[in-house]
């Protein structure tokens, strides 16, 4: 359950709101105005995880900042930090639940991969958080912290800034559209991210496409596709019985049509589940019409489970398909992976060290797929 705390959340605000709570306040104290722009740059721009640390801000007026307000800080459990530098936080919420957020730092960018709900209800085959169950929607703020914290912890260790998010951590980001697009206002007009640096990563919830169509920031869509036909997707994503693959096709093609926008595929590769020669080509028409990149990933194994990735050679062929297709493609190199960075591994590999009867939730459920 997210707090039960009643003071309003600063960092679940967007921009204009924030704006507004913040001049009301200081005006009812009598109080300057530029005081709400003092408060504002500490949320936006330092990591500052209370007001207490506001320190251009005179004692009482954090006293009654706080007794006004809260501002969303989870704790981070751990940290760990890979041999590629990849990192990763599990942060503790207020009522305990556990989320991931990852920075996975390239050589020109620093990629945040953040999580917005606490498991996930989609319950995906060959995913580690849909092993591990729901647990509840995250709030806004709770979304927007990860980055928050993530940013300080980046620029204190030497990461530099981070130039990218993606909602690929634990979670369907538009099965939780009520704290996501608030969140997406935040990072973009708050935290000052251009929108095509950020990427809302969906396995196929069509309604929630369409209102990221809807929207005039050009944000990226990956698409979980791992699978070019209805049938075999099925037997990898729940979901694609609610929203078919030509249904989520249609959707893309409003996506694309609302200009500007780039759309990703996400294939994992599983070795004789959805590799076979026959689909590449079918992957490649599908990439090819709507211009998308594509992301080829070699299954990364699972409790409970025993698939394996795709041989090199299979993902060759797979890369070598699209390539001669006219798709722009990449075999992602598995980041990360002596620190369990994948999907929901980590809250996996905790899951599964306890016993069956402790265990918080059962295997998911598809959710109605409205969400939020
Ligand atoms: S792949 Fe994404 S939507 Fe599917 S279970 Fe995992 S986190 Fe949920």
């Amino acid at each position: 359950m997210a707090s039960q705390d009643p003071r309003p959340d600063l960092l679940s605000l967007v921009p204009e709101e924030l704006d507004t709570i913040l001049t009301r306040h200081f005006e009812a104290r009598g109080e300057p105005a530029y005081r709400a722009g003092q408060v504002r740059h500490w949320i936006y721009e330092s990591g500052v995880p209370s007001f207490d640390e506001m320190t251009n801000i005179p004692l009482s007026g954090r006293e009654a900042l706080a007794e006004a307000f809260r501002l969303e800080a989870p704790e981070a459990e751990t940290i760990s930090r890979s041999r590629d530098r990849t990192a990763k936080h599990l942060w503790r919420l207020a009522d305990g639940e556990l989320v991931e957020s990852v920075l996975i730092p390239s050589w020109d960018r620093l990629t945040l991969c953040i999580s917005s709900q606490a498991g996930c209800a989609m319950g995906c085959t060959f995913c580690a958080t849909g092993w591990g169950g729901f647990g509840r929607q995250l709030t806004a703020g709770e979304i927007a912290a990860q980055y928050r914290g993530s940013r300080a912890w980046a620029e204190a260790e030497g990461y530099g800034p981070v130039t990218n998010v993606v909602f690929m951590g634990m979670g369907e980001p538009l099965a939780n559209r009520k704290a996501v697009h608030p969140v997406l206002s935040i990072l973009n007009r708050g935290f000052g991210l251009g929108a095509r640096k950020i990427t809302v990563s969906t396995v196929g919830v069509v309604p929630g496409i369409l209102e990221l169509a809807e929207r005039p920031e050009q944000f990226g869509l990956a698409i979980s596709l791992h699978a070019p036909e209805s049938e075999l997707r099925a037997s990898l994503i729940p979901l694609e019985q609610r929203h078919p693959l030509p249904q989520l096709l249609d959707a893309l093609r409003t996506f694309r049509d609302a200009g500007g926008r780039r759309i990703t595929f996400e294939y994992t590769m599983i070795r004789g589940i959805n590799d076979d020669e026959r689909l590449a080509p079918l992957l490649a028409e599908l990439a090819h019409e709507f211009h998308a990149f594509v992301n080829l990933i070699p299954f990364n194994p699972i409790p409970d489970q025993d698939w394996v990735a795709s041989t090199p050679e299979r993902l060759e062929y797979f890369r070598s398909t699209l390539e001669a297709g006219g798709v722009a493609c990449q075999v992602r190199q598995p980041r990360g992976r002596d620190i369990d960075a994948a999907c929901g591994q980590l809250r996996a590999n905790a899951l599964v060290q306890l016993d069956e009867e402790s265990r918080p939730r059962a295997r998911a459920r598809v959710p109605d797929a409205a969400g939020g």
